[in-house]
Parts: C-alpha cells; structure tokens; sequence
C-alpha cells in the first residue's frame, strides 16, 4: 500500500471527530463509548493538532512544489537540482537533502518515472523512510515506573523553555502523575517566577531558593522534596548559558552529581528546547550542548511559527537525536509527543487531498466514457 493509501485512510477517520475532551471523557466514564473508541479518538484529535501546527509548512512547501512541478515537467537533472533548492530552503538539512535527492533519482530510473507529477508520492515516502531509518531512537520519554522520573530541561534563553516546562508539567498532571518543578535556573532575572507562575497555572509545587543561589543546592533539595512528597515526575529548570561553555558543562556535571546522591539512575531525561523558528541556529545550538552533556531528546517549540518544519528531519538525522515533542501552538496542550506519521501528514495533508481530487476526477471521467 503506497503513503498516499495509508494517509487516505486516516482521513476517513478523522472526519467523524466529536468535541471535547471533558465531553468525551464523560461519555467513555458514562459507558457510552468504550476505551478503544475513547483512544482511537485521542488519536484523532492528535493528527488534528499536527494538520494545524503545521500549516504554514504546509502552505509554503505544497506552493513551492506546485510551482516546481509547473516549471519543470519532465525528471531530469534541472528538476533535481531545483528541489534540492525547495528542500534546503524547508531546512531539511543539506545532508538530508543529498541523501533524499539521491534516492529519488535512482528510484525514479527504477520506476520509470519521468513526469514530475508522478514524483510526488515517491518524495513523500522518500522523506518517511529516511526519518524512519534511524529509527532505532525512541520518541518517547522515559518513565521511571518504579519511583521518580527526574528531566533536566536545558536550552538558551527564549527558546520556549519554561512554556513547554509548563505544557509538560500540565500534560502530565492530566494523566494523574504527581509532577514538581525545580527553579534551577537561578542566574536570569525573573526565571524562578516565570517558572512559579506556570507551576500555579498549572497546580504543581515549585522548588526555589532566592536569585543567585547555587542551582545545584536548588536541586538538592527539590530531588529530595520530590522523594519525600511522593512526586512521580520532576522536572528541571536550568540556566541555557552557551556563552561560556566550560562553566555551563561543570553547573549540568555538578546538578547531574548532585541529583544522583538522591536518585543513583538520575536524570531519565536531558531535554534539549529548540526554537522551530530558529532554523540552522538550533542545528548549531544542538550541536553546541551535545558537546556539554548528553541529550537524551529534544523537544521543538514553535513548530507552528515557522513555514520551514523540514527541520525535524534534520535534527533526527544530521544530529542523531530524537525529538521527543513538539510545540504546535500556545494553548496549554499544544505541546505533543512527537508521531513521525502525524508530522509526515501535516506537512502533506493538501497534496494527499490533491491527489484525491485528481483520482476522483479520474473515475469520473472513466465514468462517463
Ligand atoms: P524561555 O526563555 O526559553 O523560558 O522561553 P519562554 O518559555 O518564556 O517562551 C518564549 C515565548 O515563546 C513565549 O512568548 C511563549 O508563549 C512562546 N512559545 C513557546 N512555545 C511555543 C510554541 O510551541 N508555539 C508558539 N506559537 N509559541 C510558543
């Protein structure tokens, strides 16, 4: 079954979708749908929020295609050279790019493909097979079961890192873990309240100690209030100071030692926060505190912001680092787990429902003959 199958099929479902949570909810607690009924649901409704965060990626790379297609008709070398254009310009990454590019001319020559318009599909499964590929990296946050679940959240300053603190803290909190917060970020002015204010927003204990404090005695304590309290899951705030690359490696070496006096397996998770919008700069910025600490994920905020959302792509496979979630919007739950087929649909909703058109057409003609 080709990509375009497998996402029509999503579709179908995805037209009957009823309202809200609390409505849906109440009729899975009233037995009036089953489980299975309420999840297929939740599902929906994720593929819904991809289709949204990514439209204006949408909108400009179904434009940028269309206009390809219309200037060069037949498959040749021009045409290659032109969507590897299109392709840098989404920052999909130039190692992407060739390595996509490259595939589809050999595919092409296999298939015999040789009006660009037979090509769209192919570029799509294409660019799936290579997010997937490297697919041995788990999207999903690792869990502690059995006791604490400690992340350190780490990134510069405006990325989106207290918002998705918060995005998380509450995505959690909904699925009935005990979340806590810990205000490690001590040295920017405002921080520890910008981080209370979400933990009040959101009905979730902060740990903090006063401005300038030592961000690791700030995580002493909160690791051991979390212990104490029965907390399931803590997660860290942290000073993003790339400026100086030597002190930001010892203030995560010394949280990290710190942390494991409490919790020895400590942290489950070093999440990197990525602005979307940001483009080749969070490449740079990724790559720049994977050489302090080990990122175990990544989550991209303001995906919907940018037109360019080709960079997940880039990121899972330049940098060898999944995304864990990403930022779709600024509503408290914006902030998704990433799904590789739900990104991959978003960013090609249009042309799917373009080719659907096309094979209606099609059958009508067929039809009338
Ligand atoms: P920090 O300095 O890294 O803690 O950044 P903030 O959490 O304060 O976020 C900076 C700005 O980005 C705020 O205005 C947020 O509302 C906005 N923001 C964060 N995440 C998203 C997102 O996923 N989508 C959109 N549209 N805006 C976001």
């Amino acid at each position: 079954m080709g990509i375009f199958d497998r996402f029509r099929r999503k579709k179908k479902t995805e037209e009957a979708k009823p309202a809200s949570l609390e409505s849906q909810t109440d009729m899975l607690d009233d037995g009036l749908i089953s489980l299975e009924e309420f999840e297929e649901w939740e599902q929906e409704q994720l593929s819904y929020k991809f289709e949204q965060g990514l439209k204006k990626s949408r909108d400009k790379f179904q434009q940028d295609i269309n206009a390809l297609m219309a200037r060069y008709r037949t498959v040749d070398e021009d045409f290659f050279e032109a969507l590897e254009e299109v392709l840098i310009s989404a920052d999909v990454g130039f190692n992407t790019v060739m390595e996509l590019t490259e595939e589809l001319r050999k595919e092409a020559q296999l298939k015999n493909i040789t009006e660009t318009s037979d090509l769209k599909e192919t570029i799509v499964e294409k660019m799936v097979e290579i997010y997937e590929r490297n697919g041995d990296l788990s999207d999903e946050m690792t869990i502690n079961s059995d006791g604490l679940t400690v992340v350190l959240m780490v990134g510069v300053n405006g990325v989106g890192k207290t918002t998705s603190i918060g995005k998380l803290a509450h995505k959690y909190t909904q699925e009935g873990k005990k979340v806590m917060l810990a205000a490690g970020d001590t040295f920017r002015a405002g921080a520890i309240n910008q981080l209370q204010v979400w933990g009040d927003r959101v009905g979730v204990d902060v740990i903090k100690q006063a401005e300038g404090s030592d961000p690791a005695a700030v995580m002493y304590d909160a690791v051991n209030a979390a212990k104490k309290r029965g907390a399931d899951i803590l997660f860290c705030d942290t000073a993003g100071r790339l400026q100086n690359k030597g002190n930001l490696m010892n203030e995560l070496s010394k949280i990290k030692r710190v942390i494991q006096k409490v919790v020895p397996e400590a942290p489950h998770e070093v999440l990197l926060v990525l602005d979307a919008t940001t483009g080749q700069n969070a490449l740079s910025q990724a790559k720049a505190f994977k050489e302090v600490t080990d990122v175990s994920g990544i989550i991209l905020s303001k995906l919907d912001g940018t037109a360019k959302g080709g960079i997940v792509l880039a990121i899972k496979n330049e940098l060898g680092i999944p995304v864990k979630f990403v930022g779709l919007g600024e509503q408290l739950d914006d902030l998704q787990p990433f799904d590789a087929e739900n990104y991959v649909y978003g960013l090609f909703a249009d042309m799917i429902q373009e080719s659907d058109t096309l094979e209606e057409k099609l059958e009508e003609d067929k039809n009338d003959d």
